[in-house]
């Protein structure tokens, strides 16, 4: 296959985490159709990655390109200070429907990494005006991924993630290792004892616990034992510390439960939801918040919540939230997701067999081999074009998180690609 490099892309856009002198390769996509992305010289890639988890009922679906069309002869945006729409509401209230009980404030914002922003600009606002000002700070565990924005950055895994590079200018949390215990497995009881030891010492100066409940994406793909959500939730109960689930990967479906907390039966304070909110269709997110969270904001000063962007509600984004979310709830997810859960645990199995491979894992629609040595991006992903998938893996991890919608047949196309790449580093 010969593949053009487009010069002006090589010379002046750049992607995300890569060099301007000497980029990684990019292959230049056309359009898309269901579960397939085509390149511009016709090759067609079964996709593997959802578009980072956000495609979950494919590319171009009609339902939600209707969505987006209708609003757009609406109106596509207004600002949403001292105005609203029925968009906003109607999702609100379909959001408040799905979300964990204790919920009932929406806040919504642009992108995860701003999501968490917000949450985290909430429990602060929240923990000054329980506890005072130095109750500002916040505990989180290793391999967690939050985004790429100043505050998310810094919740981020202290080595994999950027702390290094941005060194002092980062705030500085307080870090406890990553729960042990695997989803599915035995329960290791000393897995909680570091994070009970921090609770107990700083509390005080704590305003929440902010984690990816069951499943570490970015940070790691780690799949960890609901345990750990039940005894953190009672800690940061017993120590007047708030609970922050960052549902920005796992929601909507992703880990078999529509929202992963599910899997533990705690509820959070504050919840951030993102990525397959919109459905893939463009950026978006929420920040949901329990009435504790809410009235302890509004009751102390200044007595609002400090945080309103401009594009905050976009009724596009709202209207295709919706549809995908509706879209969603009456597609007979869990059998689709089952389905690929139990595919992937059957066709990914002989991977683990192989001596470069580490490790095997499945939850949901997350297919994970974890190889010993880190991979050759470039290489590898041109061996995957080549096979006809796309899968983008990073660092020691090759892994897949399939639209729901994808066929049997292009299921087994991903995993067969998988295998045998593994199996040639
Ligand atoms: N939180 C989690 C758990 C994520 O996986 C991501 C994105 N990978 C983010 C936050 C940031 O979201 P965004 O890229 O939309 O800013």
């Amino acid at each position: 296959m010969n593949y053009r490099i487009d010069e002006f892309d090589r010379e002046h856009l750049w992607h995300p985490y890569t060099s301007t002198i000497s980029p990684l390769p990019v292959y230049k996509v056309e359009r898309t159709e269901g579960c397939e992305l085509v390149l511009d010289d016709g090759t067609r890639l079964v996709d593997g990655m959802s578009s980072w988890w956000c495609a979950i009922h494919g590319y171009n679906h009609p339902e939600l390109n209707r969505a987006a069309e209708e609003q757009l002869g609406r109106m596509s945006h207004v600002m949403f200070g001292g105005l609203t729409h029925e968009p906003a509401i109607s999702l609100g209230k379909l959001l408040l429907r799905i979300a964990p009980p204790s919920m009932s404030k929406v806040f919504y914002a642009d992108s995860g990494s701003v999501a968490v922003e917000v949450a985290m600009k909430m429990a602060v606002q929240y923990g000054v005006a329980s506890g005072g000002v130095r109750k500002s700070n916040f505990v989180t565990i290793r391999s967690g991924y939050h985004g790429d924005t100043w505050n998310a950055m810094s919740v981020c895994d202290p080595v994999t993630g950027m702390h290094t590079l941005f060194g002092s200018a980062l705030p500085v949390r307080w870090f406890v290792p990553s729960p042990s215990s695997r989803f599915g497995g035995e329960w290791d009881g000393n897995d909680i004892a570091p994070l009970r030891q921090v609770l107990e010492e700083h509390h005080e100066e704590l305003a929440a616990l902010i984690l990816e409940p069951v499943v570490q994406g970015a940070g790691g793909m780690w799949f960890y034992h609901p345990e750990y959500l039940r005894q953190a939730a009672a800690l940061c109960r017993e120590y007047g510390v708030l609970l922050v689930f960052d549902e920005i990967a796992t929601g909507f479906g992703r880990t078999g439960k529509l929202f992963a907390w599910e899997h533990a039966g705690v509820e959070p304070d504050i919840m951030c939801i993102g990525k397959a909110l919109t459905g893939g269709y463009m950026t978006f997110s929420a920040v949901l918040a329990s009435d504790k969270v809410a009235d302890m904001i509004s009751g102390h000063s200044p007595y609002v919540f400090m945080h309103g962007p401009t594009f905050m509600g976009n009724p596009l984004a709202c209207a295709v939230s919706r549809a995908s979310t509706e879209l969603l709830l009456r597609s007979g997810w869990q059998e689709l997701v089952a389905g690929i859960e139990a595919q992937l645990r059957e066709e990914l199995a002989p991977a683990s067999h192989l001596p470069s491979v580490q490790d095997v894992r499945v939850l949901g629609a997350i297919g994970v081999i974890e190889m010993k040595q880190p991979v050759d991006m470039a290489r590898m992903q041109r061996r995957f074009v080549e096979e006809g998938v796309w899968v983008r893996p990073f660092g020691r991890l090759v892994y897949v998180m399939p639209p729901y919608v994808i066929t049997p047949q292009q299921l087994s196309k991903l995993t067969r690609a998988l295998v045998k790449i593994a199996g040639e580093s």
